[in-house]
């Protein structure tokens, strides 16, 4: 069997999916190799030529491409980090890819100026003309390649976000052309979504042989005709030796791993967790560290991702525990037990880095509002203890939902300004309404992308707090705050918080 991951997702680390489909596929005594485009097609951006021969700045980026795509272990200046990412992201803007449509590219994102990856008749397009993919060149060759090296006899295309889907279909119908004897099955939490969603999708059951949403391992396994033993242990094969710069584009080695499908708190009303309904299916806590620990031993990767939704906290009681012996981070819910000094003590020792939080609102209300089920006073507290054990923080907060105005907006500048000292990171972003999503009933709302296949939708705010002046508000009454402003200079740009927890010796000194 054949995974595939297309190009463009962050390129810091590999596809953690695949990984864990490639360890239900072995046990089951298939072979496996994995492509991982979203690294391999963008070195191969990289390695061309500039379109502009006359292009200094082009010219001298590549003159360095191996000392620019090789990061020091730990980032000690941020702004030298910027400059990496910013001459990174000018390599593979100014390639010179003949014959293509016009696009956008950087190492975490692609967007084509012609098509729309949230339209049917775009996608069947770049099924139908996979030759004007702007990839097209390194994947023919690539897929060719693992085809006639290793012989497999099926294919699998994991398509998990929208940057994916127009190479994601590019590849599966240029594979359908070339090897209509092969057959290929298509899935990944986008094909989920759409699946799930109000739109109509047979156009996608015409493009390949078996389009799967929900958990992959067991119809994976089942697809090659091979009958399912477990999940197995998640393998990476050779992605972490098989690359020209020694790794992924990341200060260290970063090895992802989920314990859980889905979350356990699944209340709160703008996620998706809870409007899918998507079942929450978790790993035995000590089954996981086991794991990680078997993992570190043969990857020795300088930090661990744990990618769940949210960590669960019996896992993470288990990781206090038994800790993998290697740096880790990952999502958490603000749980009262971080309330407790001894225990943030215990969750340091254990080597956790960085704790990403979904605080979302400053305002009790709004926060009660959308079922979060977080107090601010505990979100104070736990801010202020993970700061004293030097546990780095990434704080999420979204303007714009439909129980925010903007007095509940000043309040959230209100707390972020107050706990400046003890947030480490913070990701500011403006509320999406999911269009499968309860509160969707209960405004006004409307068409938001042009597209049939869009996942969100415009509303009317039903306090009149629209886009345009929650867009003014961040520019000029958020961001402006100097305290506030000091922590968006220093969160990484493109890779943010794969990359943040390399910060942890420059803000611990
Ligand atoms: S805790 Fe996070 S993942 Fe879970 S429902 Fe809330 S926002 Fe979604």
């Amino acid at each position: 069997m054949l995974l595939i991951h297309p190009p463009q997702v962050r390129n810091c680390e590999p596809p953690v999916a695949l990984a864990h489909l490639a360890g239900a596929l072995i046990e089951a005594g298939e072979s496996v190799s994995i492509i991982d485009g979203a690294l391999e097609g963008f070195l191969w951006l990289t390695s061309l030529e500039a379109k502009d021969p006359s292009d200094r700045q082009a010219a001298r980026v590549r003159r360095n491409r191996k000392r620019i795509l090789k990061f020091e272990t730990e980032i000690y200046s941020i702004d030298r980090y910027k400059k990496r990412i910013s001459d990174i992201k000018l390599m593979a803007s100014t390639a010179d890819v003949s014959g293509s449509d016009q696009n956008r590219v950087t190492p975490a994102d692609f967007d084509s100026e012609i098509l729309s990856p949230l339209k049917s008749a775009d996608l069947t397009h770049s099924w139908n003309h996979p030759e004007k993919n702007y990839f097209f060149p390194w994947f023919s060759h690539r897929i060719r390649e693992e085809l006639i090296d290793k012989k497999h006899k099926h294919i699998g295309i994991s398509i998990a976000y929208i940057s994916q889907a127009l190479t994601g279909l590019a590849m599966c119908g240029w594979i359908k052309k070339e090897y209509p004897q092969i057959p290929i099955i298509l899935g990944g939490s986008l094909i989920n979504s759409w699946i799930k969603g109000p739109s109509p999708m047979d156009f996608l059951h015409l493009m390949a042989d078996e389009i799967h949403h929900g958990e992959g391992e067991k119809a994976i396994v089942e697809f090659t005709g091979r009958e399912y033993k477990g999940p197995g242990t998640p393998d990476f094969l050779n992605l972490f030796d098989r690359i020209d710069t020694d790794n992924y584009l990341s200060p260290g080695r970063i090895l992802p791993y989920s314990a859980a499908l889905g979350c356990s708190w699944r209340r709160c009303t703008f996620c998706s967790e809870t409007y899918e309904q998507n079942p929450y299916c978790e790993k035995k806590p000590f089954l996981v560290t086991a794991q990680l620990k078997k993992l570190t031993e043969k990857y020795n990767p300088a930090l661990i991702h744990l990618c769940d939704s949210e960590i669960s906290p019996e896992l993470i009681d288990e990781l206090i525990e038994n800790p993998p012996g290697v740096d880790w981070y990952g999502f958490s819910r603000f749980l009262r037990a971080m309330t407790d000094l001894d225990y943030c003590r215990k969750l340091a020792a254990s080597r956790c880095t960085m704790l990403c939080l979904g605080l979302e609102s400053g305002d009790q209300e709004v926060l009660n509002k959308l079922k979060k089920g977080i107090k601010l006073e505990i979100v104070s507290k736990i801010l202020k203890n993970l700061r004293e054990v030097g546990i780095l923080t990434y704080v999420y907060i979204m303007f714009g939902t439909p129980a925010e105005n903007k007095t509940s907006a000043l309040k959230t500048k209100d707390f972020i300004e107050e706990h400046s000292e003890f947030i480490s990171f913070l990701n500011v972003s403006i509320f999406n309404m999911p269009i499968g999503s309860h509160e969707n009933e209960l405004v006004d709302s409307m068409e938001f992308y042009e597209g049939d296949l869009a996942i969100y939708r415009n509303f009317n705010h039903p306090e009149g707090w629209s886009r345009g002046m929650i867009r003014q508000f961040i520019e000029k009454d958020f961001r402006k705050i100097d305290a506030i402003g000091e922590i968006l200079k220093r969160t990484p740009p493109i890779f943010t918080s794969s990359h943040a927890p390399f910060l942890f010796k420059l803000l611990n000194k």
